[in-house]
């Protein structure tokens, strides 16, 4: 199973992310996560990302593609993955897609989580407070928003156009929002 998670920041994508791709055995791949890595390890990518990240802009479509497209190439993906926070933008949604037609494979599905505004600052302020996450004070997470909504809202009519989007409900608890996903994917 190819899956994509799409949602505005805080929607839970992460998370539910996270435990589908356990309950279905697959691979879970969090371009956030693969960042925060690089930025830590001070690798010349993480040492071009940072200043992106903290201030909850998107980091250049080319060196993220980059990224993604070694994975694809190298076979990581080849038994089913989730792609949680890729793409999120339309040329990371085409190049995936050429990424994927020359290695023989496609997008099953494309899930996204919807949530209200104004749920999402209320948890981004939330998660800020606990894990004291450098993106996420509240003005970047205002920023974060904003940049989603114009750079990466555009990608769920690209996936509705190719008739693989399914909207689920993300304003619940997280088991309920987990179970809603497994059903879709049934
Ligand atoms: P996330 O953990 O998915 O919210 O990502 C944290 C930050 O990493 C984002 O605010 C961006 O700065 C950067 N990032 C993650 N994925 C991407 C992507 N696909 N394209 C551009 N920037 C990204």
């Amino acid at each position: 199973m190819n899956l994509v998670f799409l949602g505005p920041p805080g929607s839970g994508k992460g998370t539910q992310a996270v435990r589908v791709a356990e309950k279905l055995a697959i691979v879970h791949l969090s371009t956030g996560d693969m960042l925060r890595e690089a930025v830590k390890k001070g690798t010349p990518l993480g040492r071009k990302a940072e200043a992106y990240m903290k201030k909850g802009e998107l980091v250049p479509d080319e060196l993220i593609i980059g990224m993604i497209e070694d994975k694809v190439t190298s076979g990581d993906l080849n038994d089913g993955f989730i792609l949680d926070g890729f793409p999120r933008t339309i040329p990371q949604a085409r190049s995936l897609k050429d990424m994927f037609r020359k290695n023989k494979t496609a997008l099953d599905k494309a899930i996204l989580l919807t949530v209200s505004d104004e749920e999402i600052i209320k948890r981004i302020k939330g998660r800020a407070e606990q894990e004291g996450r450098a993106d996420d004070t509240e003005a970047v997470a205002r920023n974060r928003l904003e940049v989603y909504r114009r750079q990466t809202a555009p990608i769920v009519d690209f996936y509705r156009r190719e008739s693989i989007l399914t909207e689920v409900r993300g304003e619940d608890t997280m088991d309920n929002v987990f179970k809603a996903i497994l059903k879709v994917l049934e």
